[in-house]
């Protein structure tokens, strides 16, 4: 491979990043794009994940000391680490997932856009806020947030930098440190964020990187951390939920999704094609906000169809390190397996196939074609199943309310996308669509990378949300510490009787007043909100 990370000792030197206090067992790492081994990380036990999260504990309590400008200034100093060293991180994420280039550097887009803006956010969301209190001007209430601790976070291949360190940016900014368990093929790309987070200032011992098995390592992960985030699959995502919630840690699971794009009648074909190809194949399809259902309105099926397969048609394929290919290789044999096994099987039930439908052994081991089928009907795997590659399925409709209702029959509610001529309209549509996210004329990553805002799934695309406010304060605890002045709450001097009798008209006032204020914003008291 024409990278330096084709060097062993480079790896090696990132390994020892990883929390093994003994000699492990090793699991092979390898390169998709070529299949060669190109090294192998410890499987870590117990005892690993319990000295990986005593050691972030220690390290914990001096970094929530510290202001929040010594933390931000250490996010902005990675920002620009990782913008300098950009190549290289590119270099080992091409190395360990088999992606295109152009997909990588989204990672390291999405992961400078994510400390750029929490690190503007964070000193406001975590100050000390006053809130109403019980009795306006006698009581006096103040929110106050403190990190959760120890957060662990279990994340997949499929955006290995993005998935570990832009989930992990809020957690350390709010003061908390962090265990990471990456997957086991993308281990090492995690381990070069630590690194640049290390040489931007974070102290190591802040960030632990366990490496091994999911099914070895979440038991005690969760059982000693004091939230997790978890991103991956749904069927994993409710194992991570149950070991939540047995030992009452709070978490936030983003999973699985079969995320539809609808295509109405006074869309423009042409620019729908275009935006619905990116949607459909960015990272060959293995991305969890990626297209794998269209739903195209009759009037402008042919037009879409002809534009759409063309362009899919156009697409490169190919595995090689550096800018060239459109599309990459599949990141493992388990993922070439499941993308065949869904094309084979809605083959074989009677679909037709537009483009692709073809493993490219001869442009990499897992290569697959991006592919556009039509005809597909329940029964076969691919219609309600993700298939997490790049294989979509063509549906017409007859109208808009039946584009919404096919859209939102499936168990996931991730991200979905509307092409239409009117905006205004689109954002109507976009209201009745059950997804965390629906982008109007864009596939995924208007709302993707709109980091102000909530990102997460409805159903069984997961619970919980990164970006936006909740996605930094979901790692912290509140506290609300509220002074009593003037007056008590309760009788007081009072009888109890002559009490109890005031307390309802006090209460029907207080209503009429609150009426009043819903009414006539400007008759509200500074600060006062109930
Ligand atoms: P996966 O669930 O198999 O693995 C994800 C992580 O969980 C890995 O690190 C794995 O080692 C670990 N794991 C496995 N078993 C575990 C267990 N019993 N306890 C704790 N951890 C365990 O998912 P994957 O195949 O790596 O990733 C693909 C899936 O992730 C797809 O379904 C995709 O849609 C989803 N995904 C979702 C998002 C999102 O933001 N919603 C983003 C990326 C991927």
């Amino acid at each position: 491979m024409n990278t330096e990370w084709a060097d062993a000792d480079r790896l090696a030197a990132l390994r020892e990043g990883i929390t093994a206090v003994d000699e492990r067992d090793e699991i092979p790492v390898e390169a998709p794009a070529t299949g060669e081994q190109i090294g192998a990380i410890p499987a870590c036990t117990d005892e690993d994940v319990a000295a990986a999260t005593e050691r972030a504990r220690e390290a914990q309590d001096d970094w929530a000391e510290r202001p929040i400008e010594e933390r931000v200034a250490v996010i902005d100093r990675f920002h620009d680490l990782l913008l300098d060293r950009r190549e290289d991180v590119l270099d080992l994420v091409q190395v360990e997932t088999g992606k295109s280039r152009r997909d990588a550097v989204e990672e390291v887009m999405d992961v400078a856009v994510t400390a750029r803006h929490y690190a503007n956010r964070a000193p406001k969301l975590l100050a000390s806020e006053r809130r109403s209190g019980a009795i306006p001007l006698a009581t006096k209430a103040v929110v106050h947030r403190q990190p959760v601790g120890v957060v662990g976070l279990i994340s997949p291949w499929n955006y290995p930098i993005v998935l570990t360190v832009s989930d992990a940016l809020p957690a350390l900014l709010a003061g908390n440190a962090v265990v990471c368990k990456p997957a086991e093929g993308t281990t090492h790309a995690a381990l070069l964020a630590r690194e640049l987070l290390i040489e931007a200032g974070l102290p190591a011992d802040l960030f632990q990187v366990v490496s091994g098995r999911g099914e070895a390592l979440g038991e005690p992960l969760i059982g000693g951390v004091d939230f997790v985030g978890f991103t991956g699959s749904t069927a994993v995502g409710r194992e991570v939920a149950a070991l939540a919630g047995r030992n009452l840690v709070g978490s936030s699971l983003e999973l699985g999704g079969k995320n539809p794009l609808l295509v109405l009648d006074d869309a423009d074909p042409e620019a729908a094609a275009a935006g619905a190809v990116r949607a459909s194949f960015a990272n060959a399809g293995q991305l969890c906000i990626s297209t794998e259902r269209l739903y195209v309105h009759e009037s402008v099926y042919d037009a879409f169809v002809d534009e759409f397969v063309a362009a899919t048609r156009d697409r490169s394929l190919g595995a090689e390190i550096g800018f060239g290919a459109d599309v990459g290789s599949l990141q493992s044999q388990a993922q070439l397996d499941k993308v065949r096994s869904h094309v084979e099987d809605a083959v074989e039930k009677g679909a037709d196939v537009l483009a692709g439908g073809r493993a490219r052994p001869d442009l990499g081991p897992y290569c697959f074609e991006p592919t556009v089928l039509a005809g597909v009907t329940p029964e076969m795997d691919v219609h309600d199943e993700e298939t997490f590659g790049p294989v979509v399925a063509l549906y017409e409709v007859g109208s808009v309310d039946e584009a919404v209702e096919r859209a939102n029959d499936s168990e996931y509610g991730l991200n979905a996308s509307i092409w239409t001529g009117d905006d205004a309209r689109g954002e109507r549509v976009a209201e009745r669509i059950d997804c965390g996210t629906v982008n109007v004329n864009e596939g995924y990553a208007a709302a993707w990378a709109s980091i102000d805002a909530p990102m997460g799934g409805m159903n069984d695309s997961g619970l919980g949300r990164r970006h936006g406010d909740v996605g930094l304060t979901k790692y912290t605890e509140s506290r609300t510490v509220a002074t009593q002045r003037f007056a008590p709450i309760g009788p007081g001097p009072l009888p109890d009787k002559l009490w109890a009798a005031g307390l309802v008209p006090a209460l029907r006032a207080w209503k009429r007043l609150s009426e009043l204020r819903r009414r006539r914003p400007w008759t509200n008291l500074p600060g006062w909100r109930s």
